[in-house]
């Protein structure tokens, strides 16, 4: 039987989730990993708290405005919660808990290391508003950190203060408009190429400009001909993610920017992939002008539930004069925050109320700090050898969709899968059965039923062989015909195969009593 919020409850429940023997439990539970409702179907005002007596001569003073329905709190006790909680968090899949192979994401290790400076007090418990003069440490950090970002990218100028790269890319691109509408030079189109994150043109489409496809070529590059003919005086700006996202290196990259800055325009780059080249290219010397860097995924910081993510962006020497507010500024003998544009200045305004997330900046700056210059290349060297591995190791049975080595990430399509029945989505449904995460999935649209891997640095040999090894017993299944354990797949997992459309549709985004309860 499921309840109104599509969970199984009680011993039918337990039927709906199936079992190896198929006996149904009593609990709805299946060994230690239990069923859990949600809080509120669990919990009960009347179960819990305290009463406290009725009050004498009690007078409202609240003028009618009193509150006639019942609360709805939950109501449970603080064991019960911890449960509560605990349960779901085990209901999780985590960069703790495994292999997760999810390319453009970059889900690599958080050391622990980091965790451990981010709560130094002095650092954990600082506020925004404190006076400045309290504050000169955590101005320090952000201005180290901010150094460290423009020598690693050999550009002159950082904006610390975006969130995440969507929040830098619109960052980016209201640099680049900034300075072109300063020019008297608006212009409407921005170019960004098929393979393009889903962020690249929804954030030049929200900066109010046109975003024109650019195609890809047979060899999973941005077509340069192509490119050059769609140039033109309307042309803001292009963003291309190097290395891409099929996984590949833009070798013509130095003649896509002289291309746009050619007719004036600006290139913007998508950082995402930043980990493959770190401590290898600086993209200062690629003719960038503005890029974001995921700090969450180059450098660590916990993200995907885990954490929110952060993204500076770098810019050129063009574009540095139009950065948000506010910014640190290290004087002669302390660190400035400069919360107002000077007169006259150019900044195009404030993005967040204050300078970002502080938080994530100590993690980054803890990780750069511990692997120095030379292991932070280490980094690139090993992340892009792990995705290689993976390559290798499954090209002969899955069908890559490039010839030639990758950078960081491998890129499958579906033709391996063809007359077996089994799509992508299937095959990505039955890697959760055998206990991972699946990899992105329909991810680069250039490419047929897309599986993106990432296995990136922080995997052991060991690790990549045990996914390696799970990947091609999954190819086997397929092939041979075993379509059952893909067409219903996750049989393992609490809720079964979701009607993740509907989901998406018709999102249920608040919990509300029904009669029965
Ligand atoms: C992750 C990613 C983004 C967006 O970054 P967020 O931090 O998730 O906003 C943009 N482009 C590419 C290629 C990415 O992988």
């Amino acid at each position: 039987m499921l309840n109104n919020q599509g969970r199984p409850t009680g011993v039918d429940g337990a039927k709906n989730v199936g079992s190896a023997t198929g006996f149904a439990t009593y609990t709805g539970s299946r060994g230690l990993s239990q069923v859990e409702g949600l809080i509120y179907e669990i919990g009960d005002v009347k179960r819990t708290g305290v009463d406290f007596p009725e009050v004498e001569d009690f007078e409202s003073c609240l003028g009618g405005m009193e509150r006639k329905e019942e609360i709805g709190l939950v109501g449970l006790s603080e064991p019960e919660t911890m449960r509560h909680y605990t349960r779901l968090s085990r209901k999780n899949y985590a960069i703790d808990l495994g292999l997760y192979p999810l390319g453009s994401c970059t889900m690599k290790h958080n050391p622990r290391i980091n965790e451990k400076v981010a709560r130094i007090p002095g650092l954990s418990d600082v506020h925004p508003l404190q006076p400045i003069s309290t504050t000169q440490g955590a101005l320090d950090l952000i201005d180290t950190l901010a150094h460290w970002l423009k020598t690693l990218t050999g550009m002159p100028a950082v904006a610390m203060s975006p969130k995440a790269g969507a929040h830098g890319e619109l960052c980016g691109l209201m640099a680049i408009r900034a300075a072109l509408e300063a020019k008297g030079d608006a212009r409407s189109i921005v170019l960004a190429p098929e393979s393009a994150h889903g962020t690249n043109p929804a954030t030049a489409a929200l900066c109010g400009y046109k975003v024109k496809p650019i195609p890809a070529t047979a060899d999973g590059r941005v077509d340069l001909a192509a490119m050059k003919e769609a140039l033109g005086p309307d042309v803001a700006a292009i963003m291309v993610t190097n290395p891409n996202t099929c996984g590949l290196f833009e070798r013509e990259i130095i003649e896509i920017a002289d291309a746009v800055h050619a007719i004036g325009g600006y290139f913007y780059c998508d950082g995402a992939n930043f980990n493959a080249i770190v401590g290898k290219v600086r993209p200062g010397d690629l003719g960038v002008d503005a890029m974001h860097i995921n700090l969450h995924k180059t450098f660590s910081t916990p993200h995907g539930g885990g954490g929110p993510g952060a993204g500076p962006v770098v810019l050129s020497e063009a574009l540095a004069p139009y950065a948000p507010i506010p910014y640190v500024l290290a004087g002669e003998e302390s660190f400035e925050l400069v919360e107002h544009d000077v007169v006259g200045g150019k900044s195009f305004g404030r993005m967040t109320a204050f300078h970002g997330q502080m938080g994530m900046c100590i993690r980054a700056l803890a990780y750069m700090m511990s692997h120095g210059a030379d292991g932070l290349a280490k980094i690139a060297e090993d992340s892009v050898l792990n995705a290689n591995y993976v390559l290798a190791s499954l090209k002969d049975v899955m069908s890559a969709s490039y010839d030639g080595p990758c950078m960081h990430e491998a890129l499958f399509d579906d033709r391996f899968l063809k007359d077996t029945g089994v799509s992508t989505l299937d095959f990505s449904k039955a890697m959760i059965d055998e206990g991972y995460h699946p990899m992105t999935m329909y991810f680069p649209l250039v490419v047929h039923g897309a599986m993106l891997i990432e296995p990136t640095e922080s995997e052991s040999k060991g690790s990549v062989d045990q996914f390696i090894g799970m990947m091609r017993h999954l190819v086997k299944a397929a092939k041979e015909g075993e379509t059952e354990r893909f067409l219903g797949a996750p049989y393992n997992a609490p809720l079964k195969r979701l009607d993740e459309t509907a989901a998406a549709r018709n999102p249920i985004l608040r919990w509300r009593k029904t009669e029965e309860e």
